[in-house]
């Protein structure tokens, strides 16, 4: 039998029991592999990206701290995402993540509740996602942080993920007390942080039409308490300018995340390099040191293109990614990373690309240029002196 018409020819003359025994007789596997017609099969791949080879991205190391890329915003069924939680972890690794964390809804399930027992008997426990992925997590060595998304349907105070948590169910349990559900949170040694401050949406827990965003008095009351460390600047599409500024004046953490609902393909296609992530600098690649990276404030967020961090790590990382060099009337720049830059002198921008070299003739006083897509406050990018 060489091929899948003789093959099935044999079929047909001995009868289907008859190639049973023979399928023993030449051992299971040789069978099987003979029938195969590779012009009637589907081959088990991307046909975009037929290696699916995991999406490198490379950055320096900023002195002693790793880079380590994140999104601690994320889906699943398990609140109102349509994958389920192992996906999200194959999604993270082919996109050259190295940790996430789900963070479902407490007060919104819609998929929860229905015909299947075993939901049913796990409807009131809100580490289910956590518990599905954390073995496929390790299994990809994929860093998975547990995590939930506080719901409130009014703003303030709107909507807050906690990170790093112990147990989910006890926040869960002072539903009623959003102050509480945080206060849970941070006496387990949660991060928390407010997610897309400036999203419109009155009955959910966003803002009215036409009300400008502000950092409230009830959103201060939780911060002085301690139980508010970080805000989103970039959410899914959304960027909020103004919460750079926030972030400076409050010595708070600057999140920028993806909240992906559908799946990663639908929402960015196969590695996109515009895709929202956190850069963590982190001390190694372990989950105490990325939450150490997010309480010291070492977090930078890489969006559309977009750095935005805190001015003393951006710099850090940018001295760390680009190497400067000036004689005379020339400046070399050698981008070592994957980041994009844009270089500007006086009006006119210079596009340094990823893992590439730039030559620019300059006056010999120049003195500094900034780099107008590496941002360290609102509107403010980053400003770099050569000697
Ligand atoms: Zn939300
Ligand atoms: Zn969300």
């Amino acid at each position: 039998m060489h091929n899948r018409r003789d093959f099935l020819k044999q079929m047909t003359l001995l009868g289907a029991a008859a190639i049973l025994p023979m399928s023993f007789a030449l051992g299971q596997e040789d069978v099987v592999a003979k029938t195969v017609d590779p012009l009637f099969t589907v081959p088990n791949r991307n046909i975009l990206n037929p290696k699916r080879t995991p999406r490198k991205i490379a950055i320096p190391n900023v002195g002693s701290f790793q880079v380590l890329k994140g999104d601690f915003h994320m889906h699943t069924l398990f609140s109102d995402g349509y994958v389920m939680p192992k996906a999200r972890v194959h999604e993270a690794v082919e996109n050259g993540l190295d940790v996430i964390a789900i963070t479902d809804h407490i007060e919104y399930r819609p998929f929860f509740g229905g015909k299947s027992t075993q939901l049913r008997e796990r409807n009131d426990d809100h580490n289910i996602a956590y518990d599905i992925a954390k073995p496929e997590a390790e299994k990809n060595h994929l860093i998975l942080i547990r995590g939930t998304e506080i719901t409130k349907s009014t703003m303030p105070p709107g909507h807050f993920n906690a990170i790093f948590l112990k147990d989910v169910n006890p926040v869960a349990e002072a539903v009623a007390d959003w102050k509480k559900m945080l206060a849970v949170a941070a006496d387990q040694g949660a991060f928390v942080f407010w997610n897309h401050p400036g999203w419109v949406a009155p009955k959910s827990g966003g803002l009215e039409k036409g009300v400008p965003m502000s950092f409230t008095s009830e959103h201060d009351d939780v911060r002085r308490k301690g139980y508010l460390h970080g805000i989103e600047v970039f959410n899914g599409t959304s960027y909020y300018p103004i919460v750079a500024n926030w972030c400076n004046e409050m010595d708070m953490g600057l999140i920028t995340t993806s909240d992906i609902h559908v799946s990663e393909w639908n929402q960015y296609g196969s590695q996109n390099p515009l895709r929202p992530m956190t850069l963590i600098l982190a001390k190694d690649r372990t989950e105490d040191a990325i939450r150490e990276a997010f309480f010291a404030r070492r977090t930078i967020g890489w969006a559309a293109g977009l750095i935005l961090g805190r001015p003393q790590w951006v710099e850090q990382l940018f001295n760390a990614c680009v190497e400067t060099a000036k004689n005379n009337n020339s400046l070399q720049l050698t981008n070592r990373s994957d980041i994009p830059c844009q270089i500007q002198i006086d009006n006119n921008i210079h596009e340094l690309k990823p893992q590439s070299e730039l030559a620019l003739p300059v006056d010999p006083a120049l003195k500094k240029f900034t780099v107008a897509n590496w941002l360290i406050g609102t509107a403010k990018p980053l400003e770099i002196s050569i000697g």
